[in-house]
Protein backbone atom coordinates (compact mmCIF):
# COMPACT_ATOMS: atom_id res chain seq x y z
CA UNK A 1 0.00 0.00 0.00
CA UNK A 2 1.61 3.42 -1.10
CA UNK A 3 0.88 6.51 0.47
CA UNK A 4 -1.49 5.20 2.95
CA UNK A 5 -4.26 8.13 4.15
CA UNK A 6 -4.14 8.69 7.47
CA UNK A 7 -8.32 8.22 8.11
CA UNK A 8 -8.07 8.37 11.68
CA UNK A 9 -6.96 11.85 11.67
CA UNK A 10 -9.05 12.98 9.35
CA UNK A 11 -12.26 14.07 10.20
CA UNK A 12 -15.37 12.32 8.31
CA UNK A 13 -15.26 9.06 7.03
CA UNK A 14 -14.74 7.03 4.02
CA UNK A 15 -17.73 6.91 1.37
CA UNK A 16 -18.26 2.60 0.80
CA UNK A 17 -17.59 3.31 -2.59
CA UNK A 18 -13.94 4.44 -1.91
CA UNK A 19 -13.53 2.04 0.57
CA UNK A 20 -14.43 -0.34 -1.94
CA UNK A 21 -11.73 1.75 -4.25
CA UNK A 22 -9.30 1.64 -2.36
CA UNK A 23 -8.98 -2.02 -0.98
CA UNK A 24 -9.32 -3.23 -5.05
CA UNK A 25 -5.78 -0.87 -5.54
CA UNK A 26 -4.12 -2.41 -2.52
CA UNK A 27 -5.03 -6.37 -3.27
CA UNK A 28 -3.08 -8.77 -5.10
CA UNK A 29 -5.38 -11.55 -6.39
CA UNK A 30 -4.07 -14.88 -6.36
CA UNK A 31 -2.41 -16.16 -9.26
CA UNK A 32 -1.64 -19.76 -8.47
CA UNK A 33 -3.21 -22.74 -10.85
CA UNK A 34 -4.54 -25.76 -10.69
CA UNK A 35 -6.62 -28.49 -12.37
CA UNK A 36 -9.31 -29.63 -11.02
CA UNK A 37 -12.20 -32.31 -12.17
CA UNK A 38 -15.76 -31.58 -13.08
CA UNK A 39 -16.99 -32.97 -10.00
CA UNK A 40 -15.06 -30.29 -7.87
CA UNK A 41 -15.59 -27.56 -9.36
CA UNK A 42 -18.65 -25.68 -7.62
CA UNK A 43 -17.28 -22.32 -6.69
CA UNK A 44 -13.91 -22.36 -8.27
CA UNK A 45 -12.88 -19.61 -9.97
CA UNK A 46 -11.60 -20.12 -13.61
CA UNK A 47 -7.73 -19.23 -14.62
CA UNK A 48 -8.76 -18.97 -18.12
CA UNK A 49 -11.41 -18.54 -20.68
CA UNK A 50 -13.23 -21.41 -22.24
CA UNK A 51 -13.66 -21.69 -25.52
CA UNK A 52 -15.44 -25.21 -27.38
CA UNK A 53 -13.81 -27.29 -29.66
CA UNK A 54 -16.98 -28.58 -31.05
CA UNK A 55 -20.14 -27.02 -32.30
CA UNK A 56 -23.60 -27.61 -29.86
CA UNK A 57 -25.80 -29.45 -30.80
CA UNK A 58 -23.28 -31.37 -32.86
CA UNK A 59 -25.91 -32.34 -35.77
CA UNK A 60 -28.93 -31.20 -36.61
CA UNK A 61 -31.49 -33.53 -34.55
CA UNK A 62 -35.56 -33.41 -33.74
CA UNK A 63 -37.32 -31.29 -31.29
CA UNK A 64 -39.90 -33.63 -30.82
CA UNK A 65 -41.13 -36.89 -31.07
CA UNK A 66 -42.98 -37.43 -34.29
CA UNK A 67 -42.13 -38.46 -38.29
CA UNK A 68 -39.35 -36.83 -40.43
CA UNK A 69 -40.45 -36.23 -43.99
CA UNK A 70 -39.12 -33.62 -46.67
CA UNK A 71 -41.60 -30.81 -46.90
CA UNK A 72 -42.21 -31.02 -50.31
CA UNK A 73 -44.05 -34.33 -49.70
CA UNK A 74 -46.02 -32.54 -47.18
CA UNK A 75 -49.87 -33.04 -48.01
CA UNK A 76 -52.80 -33.86 -46.50
CA UNK A 77 -54.29 -35.61 -48.99
CA UNK A 78 -51.68 -38.39 -49.59
CA UNK A 79 -49.63 -40.92 -47.38
CA UNK A 80 -46.31 -41.43 -46.87
CA UNK A 81 -44.07 -44.88 -46.75
CA UNK A 82 -42.92 -45.31 -43.58
CA UNK A 83 -39.08 -46.88 -43.54
CA UNK A 84 -37.28 -46.88 -40.62
CA UNK A 85 -36.25 -44.86 -37.79
CA UNK A 86 -34.01 -42.59 -35.51
CA UNK A 87 -33.36 -42.79 -32.23
CA UNK A 88 -31.34 -40.74 -29.89
CA UNK A 89 -28.04 -42.42 -30.53
CA UNK A 90 -28.85 -44.05 -33.32
CA UNK A 91 -28.61 -42.93 -36.27
CA UNK A 92 -30.81 -44.02 -39.47
CA UNK A 93 -28.23 -44.76 -41.92
CA UNK A 94 -30.20 -44.70 -44.98
CA UNK A 95 -31.47 -41.47 -46.79
CA UNK A 96 -34.78 -40.54 -47.04
CA UNK A 97 -36.07 -40.69 -50.77
CA UNK A 98 -39.64 -38.88 -52.13
CA UNK A 99 -42.81 -40.01 -50.76
CA UNK A 100 -40.78 -41.74 -47.59
CA UNK A 101 -40.58 -40.91 -43.90
CA UNK A 102 -38.98 -41.99 -40.80
CA UNK A 103 -39.59 -42.53 -37.12
CA UNK A 104 -37.67 -39.97 -35.24
CA UNK A 105 -37.77 -39.30 -31.76
CA UNK A 106 -36.27 -36.22 -29.65
CA UNK A 107 -32.62 -35.71 -29.83
CA UNK A 108 -32.09 -38.12 -32.78
CA UNK A 109 -30.61 -37.05 -36.03
CA UNK A 110 -32.62 -35.96 -38.74
CA UNK A 111 -31.80 -38.41 -41.50
CA UNK A 112 -30.37 -37.48 -45.05
CA UNK A 113 -32.77 -36.45 -47.41
CA UNK A 114 -35.21 -34.74 -44.53
CA UNK A 115 -36.40 -31.38 -43.40
CA UNK A 116 -38.76 -30.98 -41.38
CA UNK A 117 -40.54 -33.49 -38.61
CA UNK A 118 -44.34 -33.52 -38.32
CA UNK A 119 -45.36 -34.19 -34.81
CA UNK A 120 -46.62 -37.01 -33.97
CA UNK A 121 -50.16 -35.48 -32.58
CA UNK A 122 -50.66 -34.10 -35.50
CA UNK A 123 -50.30 -37.45 -37.56
CA UNK A 124 -52.04 -40.84 -38.22
CA UNK A 125 -50.16 -44.53 -38.87
CA UNK A 126 -51.97 -47.29 -40.52
CA UNK A 127 -49.48 -49.93 -41.03
CA UNK A 128 -46.64 -48.32 -42.78
CA UNK A 129 -48.62 -45.57 -44.73
CA UNK A 130 -48.57 -41.78 -42.35
CA UNK A 131 -51.31 -39.65 -43.19
CA UNK A 132 -50.67 -35.81 -41.65
CA UNK A 133 -53.69 -34.19 -39.90
CA UNK A 134 -52.01 -31.08 -39.33
CA UNK A 135 -49.30 -29.36 -41.84
CA UNK A 136 -46.03 -28.79 -40.85
CA UNK A 137 -43.77 -25.76 -41.65
CA UNK A 138 -40.45 -26.18 -43.46
CA UNK A 139 -37.85 -26.89 -41.43
CA UNK A 140 -39.99 -26.93 -38.20
CA UNK A 141 -39.18 -28.92 -34.85
CA UNK A 142 -35.33 -29.02 -36.05
CA UNK A 143 -32.58 -27.73 -34.03
CA UNK A 144 -29.81 -27.00 -36.20
CA UNK A 145 -25.94 -27.90 -35.67
CA UNK A 146 -24.34 -25.02 -33.74
CA UNK A 147 -27.20 -22.90 -33.06
CA UNK A 148 -26.77 -22.95 -29.19
CA UNK A 149 -22.72 -22.79 -29.28
CA UNK A 150 -20.98 -22.88 -32.55
CA UNK A 151 -17.52 -24.66 -32.47
CA UNK A 152 -14.75 -22.61 -31.04
CA UNK A 153 -16.76 -19.74 -29.46
CA UNK A 154 -16.20 -18.36 -26.16
CA UNK A 155 -18.60 -20.22 -23.55
CA UNK A 156 -17.13 -18.67 -19.92
CA UNK A 157 -14.23 -15.95 -19.24
CA UNK A 158 -11.51 -16.69 -17.10
CA UNK A 159 -12.31 -15.09 -13.42
CA UNK A 160 -15.92 -16.70 -13.82
CA UNK A 161 -17.06 -18.27 -10.32
CA UNK A 162 -18.19 -21.99 -11.70
CA UNK A 163 -22.14 -22.70 -10.83
CA UNK A 164 -23.88 -25.48 -11.50
CA UNK A 165 -25.08 -24.32 -14.17
CA UNK A 166 -21.52 -23.34 -15.63
CA UNK A 167 -20.22 -26.83 -14.81
CA UNK A 168 -23.55 -28.25 -16.76
CA UNK A 169 -22.56 -26.31 -19.55
CA UNK A 170 -19.27 -27.54 -19.49
CA UNK A 171 -20.11 -31.00 -19.07
CA UNK A 172 -21.96 -30.41 -22.51
CA UNK A 173 -19.14 -29.39 -24.22
CA UNK A 174 -17.16 -32.74 -23.04
CA UNK A 175 -14.44 -30.99 -21.27
CA UNK A 176 -13.60 -33.51 -17.85
CA UNK A 177 -11.58 -30.65 -15.72
CA UNK A 178 -10.20 -26.96 -15.71
CA UNK A 179 -8.40 -24.78 -14.17
CA UNK A 180 -8.89 -22.71 -11.25
CA UNK A 181 -6.64 -20.32 -9.21
CA UNK A 182 -6.30 -22.18 -5.66
CA UNK A 183 -7.87 -21.58 -2.97
CA UNK A 184 -7.88 -19.10 -0.59
CA UNK A 185 -7.13 -19.68 2.88
CA UNK A 186 -8.28 -17.37 5.63
CA UNK A 187 -8.05 -17.24 9.11
CA UNK A 188 -10.95 -16.29 12.03
CA UNK A 189 -11.34 -15.06 15.34
CA UNK A 190 -13.09 -13.40 17.76
CA UNK A 191 -12.22 -10.82 20.67
CA UNK A 192 -13.85 -9.62 23.51
CA UNK A 193 -12.95 -10.77 27.14
CA UNK A 194 -17.17 -11.26 27.14
CA UNK A 195 -17.20 -14.11 24.59
CA UNK A 196 -18.10 -17.89 25.21
CA UNK A 197 -17.94 -20.42 22.49
CA UNK A 198 -21.58 -21.93 22.12
CA UNK A 199 -22.29 -24.67 24.13
CA UNK A 200 -20.61 -23.39 27.14
CA UNK A 201 -22.50 -21.63 30.68
CA UNK A 202 -22.29 -18.43 30.55
CA UNK A 203 -20.49 -16.58 33.41
CA UNK A 204 -22.24 -13.43 34.75
CA UNK A 205 -21.95 -10.20 31.95
CA UNK A 206 -20.89 -12.72 29.15
CA UNK A 207 -22.44 -13.63 25.86
CA UNK A 208 -22.06 -16.09 23.44
CA UNK A 209 -19.68 -15.99 20.32
CA UNK A 210 -22.14 -15.51 17.13
CA UNK A 211 -19.37 -13.68 14.88
CA UNK A 212 -16.58 -16.39 14.50
CA UNK A 213 -19.53 -19.06 13.81
CA UNK A 214 -21.29 -16.57 11.45
CA UNK A 215 -18.11 -15.78 9.73
CA UNK A 216 -16.79 -19.29 9.26
CA UNK A 217 -20.59 -20.49 7.86
CA UNK A 218 -19.93 -17.13 5.00
CA UNK A 219 -16.28 -18.40 4.06
CA UNK A 220 -18.07 -21.84 3.35
CA UNK A 221 -20.16 -20.21 1.29
CA UNK A 222 -17.33 -18.65 -0.98
CA UNK A 223 -15.70 -21.64 -0.79
CA UNK A 224 -12.75 -20.85 1.39
CA UNK A 225 -10.68 -22.80 3.43
CA UNK A 226 -10.88 -21.36 6.81
CA UNK A 227 -8.63 -21.44 9.87
CA UNK A 228 -10.46 -21.04 13.02
CA UNK A 229 -8.43 -19.20 15.80
CA UNK A 230 -10.68 -19.30 18.09
CA UNK A 231 -11.78 -16.44 20.95
CA UNK A 232 -9.13 -14.17 21.99
CA UNK A 233 -9.19 -12.29 25.39
CA UNK A 234 -9.16 -7.94 25.32
CA UNK A 235 -4.74 -8.58 25.45
CA UNK A 236 -2.99 -6.54 23.25
CA UNK A 237 -0.16 -9.56 23.28
CA UNK A 238 -2.23 -12.63 22.98
CA UNK A 239 -4.03 -10.30 19.77
CA UNK A 240 -0.41 -9.73 18.52
CA UNK A 241 0.03 -13.68 18.73
CA UNK A 242 -2.91 -14.61 17.04
CA UNK A 243 -2.26 -12.28 14.01
CA UNK A 244 1.17 -13.26 13.84
CA UNK A 245 0.27 -17.08 13.55
CA UNK A 246 -3.15 -16.08 11.39
CA UNK A 247 -1.43 -14.35 8.83
CA UNK A 248 1.76 -17.22 9.30
CA UNK A 249 -0.81 -19.45 7.71
CA UNK A 250 -3.12 -17.87 5.86
CA UNK A 251 -3.58 -15.03 3.05
CA UNK A 252 -5.80 -13.47 5.51
CA UNK A 253 -6.80 -12.54 8.68
CA UNK A 254 -10.49 -11.71 9.84
CA UNK A 255 -10.72 -10.80 13.33
CA UNK A 256 -14.12 -9.24 15.22
CA UNK A 257 -14.49 -6.49 18.07
CA UNK A 258 -12.29 -4.49 19.22
CA UNK A 259 -11.87 -2.28 16.26
CA UNK A 260 -13.44 1.22 17.94
CA UNK A 261 -12.25 3.81 20.06
CA UNK A 262 -13.13 2.26 23.66
CA UNK A 263 -10.85 1.38 26.30
CA UNK A 264 -10.48 -2.50 25.40
CA UNK A 265 -10.21 -1.80 21.81
CA UNK A 266 -6.62 -3.06 20.87
CA UNK A 267 -7.45 -4.16 16.99
CA UNK A 268 -5.61 -0.96 15.35
CA UNK A 269 -2.87 -0.59 17.87
CA UNK A 270 -1.95 -4.30 17.33
CA UNK A 271 -2.45 -3.91 13.40
CA UNK A 272 -0.37 -1.18 13.23
CA UNK A 273 2.58 -2.46 14.80
CA UNK A 274 2.45 -5.63 13.04
CA UNK A 275 1.61 -3.87 9.71
CA UNK A 276 -0.25 -0.91 7.89
CA UNK A 277 -3.84 0.22 8.34
CA UNK A 278 -4.93 1.78 5.45
CA UNK A 279 -8.34 2.72 6.72
CA UNK A 280 -10.89 2.18 9.34
CA UNK A 281 -13.72 4.08 9.49
CA UNK A 282 -16.62 3.83 6.47
CA UNK A 283 -19.90 6.31 5.98
CA UNK A 284 -22.30 3.28 6.27
CA UNK A 285 -24.67 2.10 8.74
CA UNK A 286 -24.23 -0.48 10.40
CA UNK A 287 -20.21 -1.07 10.31
CA UNK A 288 -18.84 2.45 11.12
CA UNK A 289 -15.38 1.08 13.11
CA UNK A 290 -13.80 -1.22 9.78
CA UNK A 291 -10.06 -1.77 9.46
CA UNK A 292 -8.46 -2.82 6.52
CA UNK A 293 -4.82 -2.95 6.18
CA UNK A 294 -2.21 -5.50 5.44
CA UNK A 295 0.11 -7.67 8.14
CA UNK A 296 4.01 -8.51 7.58
CA UNK A 297 3.86 -12.33 7.44
CA UNK A 298 6.85 -12.18 10.16
CA UNK A 299 8.72 -9.58 11.94
CA UNK A 300 10.43 -7.19 9.56
CA UNK A 301 9.12 -9.26 6.67
CA UNK A 302 8.14 -7.71 3.49
CA UNK A 303 5.86 -10.52 2.44
CA UNK A 304 2.63 -9.61 3.47
CA UNK A 305 -0.86 -10.87 3.89
CA UNK A 306 -3.92 -8.92 4.39
CA UNK A 307 -6.32 -7.81 7.58
CA UNK A 308 -10.11 -6.98 7.78
CA UNK A 309 -10.97 -5.78 11.33
CA UNK A 310 -15.20 -5.91 11.86
CA UNK A 311 -16.80 -4.21 14.30
CA UNK A 312 -18.31 -6.85 17.01
CA UNK A 313 -21.31 -6.37 17.09
CA UNK A 314 -23.14 -8.77 15.29
CA UNK A 315 -25.25 -7.55 12.85
CA UNK A 316 -22.54 -4.87 11.99
CA UNK A 317 -19.57 -7.65 11.81
CA UNK A 318 -22.07 -9.17 8.86
CA UNK A 319 -22.88 -6.45 6.95
CA UNK A 320 -19.31 -5.12 6.81
CA UNK A 321 -18.37 -8.66 5.71
CA UNK A 322 -20.69 -8.62 2.83
CA UNK A 323 -20.30 -5.25 1.92
CA UNK A 324 -16.23 -4.58 2.12
CA UNK A 325 -14.99 -8.26 3.11
CA UNK A 326 -16.67 -10.51 0.48
CA UNK A 327 -16.04 -7.83 -2.61
CA UNK A 328 -12.30 -7.68 -1.43
CA UNK A 329 -12.12 -11.98 -1.21
CA UNK A 330 -13.81 -12.48 -4.25
CA UNK A 331 -10.97 -9.99 -5.75
CA UNK A 332 -8.01 -11.66 -4.19
CA UNK A 333 -9.53 -15.53 -5.19
CA UNK A 334 -9.07 -14.24 -9.05
CA UNK A 335 -12.77 -13.60 -9.58
CA UNK A 336 -14.06 -11.06 -12.05
CA UNK A 337 -17.88 -9.76 -10.76
CA UNK A 338 -20.06 -7.13 -11.37
CA UNK A 339 -21.80 -5.75 -8.18
CA UNK A 340 -24.96 -6.62 -7.46
CA UNK A 341 -27.94 -4.67 -9.20
CA UNK A 342 -30.68 -3.14 -6.64
CA UNK A 343 -33.74 -3.04 -7.57
CA UNK A 344 -36.52 0.05 -6.82
CA UNK A 345 -39.31 -0.39 -4.24
CA UNK A 346 -41.52 1.56 -2.40
CA UNK A 347 -41.45 2.38 1.49
CA UNK A 348 -44.25 0.63 3.43
CA UNK A 349 -43.71 2.26 6.03
CA UNK A 350 -41.79 5.46 7.67
CA UNK A 351 -37.93 4.94 7.80
CA UNK A 352 -35.86 6.98 10.41
CA UNK A 353 -32.29 7.72 9.00
CA UNK A 354 -29.47 10.51 9.67
CA UNK A 355 -27.68 12.12 7.03
CA UNK A 356 -24.01 11.20 6.88
CA UNK A 357 -23.55 7.94 6.38
CA UNK A 358 -24.94 5.25 3.89
CA UNK A 359 -27.76 3.13 5.67
CA UNK A 360 -28.04 -0.57 5.16
CA UNK A 361 -31.67 -1.45 6.85
CA UNK A 362 -32.67 -4.93 6.59
CA UNK A 363 -35.87 -5.33 4.81
CA UNK A 364 -38.44 -7.52 3.89
CA UNK A 365 -39.77 -7.26 0.24
CA UNK A 366 -43.22 -8.30 -1.13
CA UNK A 367 -44.73 -7.78 -4.73
CA UNK A 368 -48.22 -6.77 -4.10
CA UNK A 369 -49.47 -6.59 -7.64
CA UNK A 370 -46.87 -6.30 -9.35
CA UNK A 371 -45.35 -3.54 -7.11
CA UNK A 372 -42.91 -4.12 -4.83
CA UNK A 373 -43.21 -2.82 -1.74
CA UNK A 374 -40.50 -3.40 1.67
CA UNK A 375 -40.75 -2.50 5.43
CA UNK A 376 -38.21 -2.80 8.00
CA UNK A 377 -37.75 -5.48 9.93
CA UNK A 378 -38.47 -3.77 13.44
CA UNK A 379 -35.90 -2.45 15.67
CA UNK A 380 -32.59 -1.61 13.38
CA UNK A 381 -30.21 -1.69 16.51
CA UNK A 382 -26.78 -3.62 15.02
CA UNK A 383 -26.85 -6.01 18.31
CA UNK A 384 -29.55 -7.60 16.96
CA UNK A 385 -29.07 -10.51 14.89
CA UNK A 386 -32.89 -10.99 14.50
CA UNK A 387 -33.23 -8.16 12.23
CA UNK A 388 -31.24 -9.64 9.83
CA UNK A 389 -32.26 -13.03 10.13
CA UNK A 390 -35.87 -11.78 9.52
CA UNK A 391 -35.11 -9.56 6.49
CA UNK A 392 -34.46 -10.63 3.24
CA UNK A 393 -33.00 -7.91 1.54
CA UNK A 394 -31.36 -4.14 2.59
CA UNK A 395 -32.98 -1.07 2.06
CA UNK A 396 -29.70 1.00 0.70
CA UNK A 397 -30.54 4.95 1.65
CA UNK A 398 -28.01 6.91 0.45
CA UNK A 399 -25.52 8.96 2.24
CA UNK A 400 -26.93 12.28 2.40
CA UNK A 401 -30.42 11.10 2.67
CA UNK A 402 -32.34 11.79 5.48
CA UNK A 403 -35.30 10.10 7.43
CA UNK A 404 -37.68 8.25 4.09
CA UNK A 405 -41.20 8.55 4.44
CA UNK A 406 -44.11 5.83 3.58
CA UNK A 407 -44.37 5.62 -0.01
CA UNK A 408 -41.63 7.14 -1.34
CA UNK A 409 -38.86 5.39 -3.96
CA UNK A 410 -36.09 3.42 -2.04
CA UNK A 411 -33.47 1.35 -3.25
CA UNK A 412 -33.19 -2.60 -2.28
CA UNK A 413 -30.20 -5.38 -2.46
CA UNK A 414 -31.66 -8.74 -2.31
CA UNK A 415 -29.94 -11.18 -0.12
CA UNK A 416 -27.50 -13.04 -2.09
CA UNK A 417 -26.12 -17.18 -2.00
CA UNK A 418 -23.18 -16.14 -0.34
CA UNK A 419 -25.49 -14.43 2.42
CA UNK A 420 -28.26 -16.54 2.85
P1 LIG B 1 -16.68 -4.19 20.27
O1 LIG B 1 -16.62 -3.95 18.78
O2 LIG B 1 -15.61 -5.12 20.73
O3 LIG B 1 -16.71 -2.90 21.01
O4 LIG B 1 -18.05 -4.92 20.53
C1 LIG B 1 -19.29 -4.29 20.27
C2 LIG B 1 -20.43 -5.15 20.76
O5 LIG B 1 -20.43 -6.38 20.06
C3 LIG B 1 -20.34 -5.52 22.23
O6 LIG B 1 -21.65 -5.53 22.74
C4 LIG B 1 -19.76 -6.91 22.21
O7 LIG B 1 -20.11 -7.68 23.34
C5 LIG B 1 -20.37 -7.48 20.95
N1 LIG B 1 -19.53 -8.52 20.36
C6 LIG B 1 -18.21 -8.40 20.13
N2 LIG B 1 -17.73 -9.52 19.59
C7 LIG B 1 -18.77 -10.38 19.47
C8 LIG B 1 -18.91 -11.70 18.97
N3 LIG B 1 -17.87 -12.38 18.50
N4 LIG B 1 -20.13 -12.29 19.00
C9 LIG B 1 -21.19 -11.60 19.48
N5 LIG B 1 -21.12 -10.35 19.94
C10 LIG B 1 -19.94 -9.73 19.96
MG1 LIG C 1 -14.94 -5.79 22.54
Amino acid sequence: MSNPVDYCSQPGLLPLKAALARMQNALVPVTKTESVGLTQALDRVLSSTIHSSIAVPGYDNSAMDGYALRYADARLDASLRLIGQSLAGHVFADELGAGECVRIMTGAAIPIGADCVAMQENTQLNGDQLTLTTLPHATENIRRAGEDIAQGAQVLPQGKRLTPVDIGLLASLGIASVNVYRVLNVAVLSTGDELTPSGQILRQGCIYDSNRYALIALLQRLNIHCIDLGLLPDDPTAISAAFAKGIAEADVVISSGGVSVGDADYTKDVLSSMGEINFWKVAIKPGKPFAFGKLAKSSGSMDHGWFFGLPGNPVSAIVTYHQLVLPALRYLAGEVFEQATSITAIANSNIKKQTGRMDFQRGILHNENGINLVSITGNQSSGMLTSIAQANCYIVLEQERGSVAKGEQVQVLMFDRFLW
